[in-house]
């Protein structure tokens, strides 16, 4: 039996878990996916790898050391499992992700019998999610976010520039993208302040010093770099996947009078350093690929360093929420999907590289704000009230230009396979007032 048969076998969609919370057909976390990440509880306040499955999490420490899961061993000693981050894992390379995930679906499995008949052993091995706290799943070296998206692009080129001319020429050639914050990636749940910082109202000659009055989401995806380059060497456009982990939901938050004001010549800074929210589940590249799809046509042809043959989009239904802090109801504030991201991950990691810059294991790739073709699809509020000015209605009462003081911003996002779901969970963070 090869290895790659045992991986298809993973992704079978008639394969079913003795955790009956991962068969319910809206469940994110089914057990074709299997995502990972970092997590305690209160009777262990340990951080530790868990994988997501149904309503629970898997311990992987507890599984390895039952002796029902064996990982190579790696030049940072045994015991990866027992971790504060991934990082660790994720540098035994694609060959351990897999034999992990293999190992995993059949211990799971619901004809699988030697961790399901043994009570005390899923005692300590399944957490009930509700009872866990999620932490950052990676230790991020460098973060760095893109602008992708031709629709975000179009529409923020028409609104600050000239709708005839909407994308930059450059756009069409290359993934644009800037050097952005690690130290400030939270994981869900993270509550964010309002930053302060330079606003020029358009009355005025001289910038005023106070609290952004024009806080926004940027909904977008991140990948997370499995394999790192060396320095002065590139990562090849048809090779760029291998190095890439998995993927995450991600707010990348916006204050749109703070950057509007200090954006040119560089690009944007205070404006997006206050806070990105990732959310704590990295889902596998390998979990994804039943939902690849190709992207869209792209004209003119990349230059030869940004060409792959084959598909490299991914269908991943995206949605974002607002939650006024004194409302039970979410507004549904967009909805739209990863497939039209006009770059590909796979693109945007050779162009980081070709320079010769190097990659580290766990750093994070913004995919750029996610926009679709319709009016409800849009990525940032931004787009969605032009600027602010056609506020969105809320579902109890009141409207939204921007984000107010104590809204709940969740993200979603999920493929929707025959039956199950590979999902992301839910990548959340509730807005603080301002430092005085
Ligand atoms: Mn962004």
């Amino acid at each position: 039996m090869s290895a790659l048969s045992d991986l298809h076998a993973t992704l079978d969609p008639s394969r079913r878990s003795w955790v009956e919370s991962a068969n319910d057909p809206t469940s994110d976390f089914s057990i074709q996916n299997l995502p990972f990440g970092i997590f305690s509880d209160a009777l262990n306040s340990t951080r530790r790898v868990g994988v997501a499955i149904g309503d629970r999490i898997v311990d992987l420490a507890v599984l390895e050391g039952a002796g029902l899961l064996t990982v190579p061993s790696s030049a940072a000693g045994g015991n990866v499992f027992v971790r504060d981050a991934l990082n660790d894992f994720i540098a035994l390379g694609r060959d351990a992700w897999r034999s992990v995930r293999i190992q995993l679906s059949g211990l799971l499995a619901h004809d699988h019998a030697t961790l399901r008949d043994d009570a005390e052993l899923r005692s300590r091995a399944l957490i009930r999610q509700a009872d866990a706290q999620l932490h950052l799943p990676v230790q991020i070296p460098g973060y760095t976010d893109f602008y992708s998206s031709k629709e975000h692009a179009t529409h923020v080129g028409s609104m600050f520039r000239d709708p005839k001319n909407a994308l930059l020429p450059n756009w069409s050639e290359m993934p644009i993208g800037y050097n952005g914050r690690a130290s400030s990636v939270v994981v869900s749940g993270t509550p964010v302040r309002r930053p302060n910082g330079q606003l020029k109202l358009p009355d005025q000659e001289r910038p005023v010093f106070g609290a952004c009055r024009k806080l926004d989401i940027e909904l977008e995806t991140g990948f997370v770099i499995g394999q790192g380059n060396a320095l002065g060497e590139p990562v090849a456009c048809e090779n760029a996947e291998a190095h890439i982990f998995g993927m995450v939901l991600l707010n990348d938050w916006s204050a749109r009078d703070i950057q509007q004001w200090e954006y040119v010549p560089l690009g944007p800074f205070n404006a997006k350093t206050f806070a990105t929210t990732i959310s704590p589940w990295i889902v596998t590249l390998d979990a994804l690929e039943p939902f690849r799809v190709a992207q869209p046509v792209q004209e003119p042809e990349p230059l030869a360093y940004l060409r792959h043959d084959g598909k490299h989009g991914f269908d991943i239904a995206l949605e974002v929420t607002l939650r006024p802090q004194q409302s039970k109801q979410p507004t549904t504030i967009s909805r739209t999907n990863f497939k039209h991201m006009y770059w590909t991950m796979a693109q945007q990691l050779a162009h980081h590289t070709v320079s010769g810059c190097n990659t580290r294991v766990g750093d994070l790739m913004g995919s750029g704000t996610i926009s679709g073709p319709t009016a409800d699809s849009c990525g940032s509020l931004l787009e969605s009230t032009w600027n602010g000015k056609n506020p969105l209605e809320l579902k109890e009462g009141g409207v939204r230009a921007f984000i107010e003081d104590g809204d709940e911003l969740t993200l979603a996002g999920w493929c929707q396979g025959d039956g199950y779901r590979v999902g992301f969970g839910t990548c959340v963070g509730q807005i603080l007032p301002a430092l005085k």
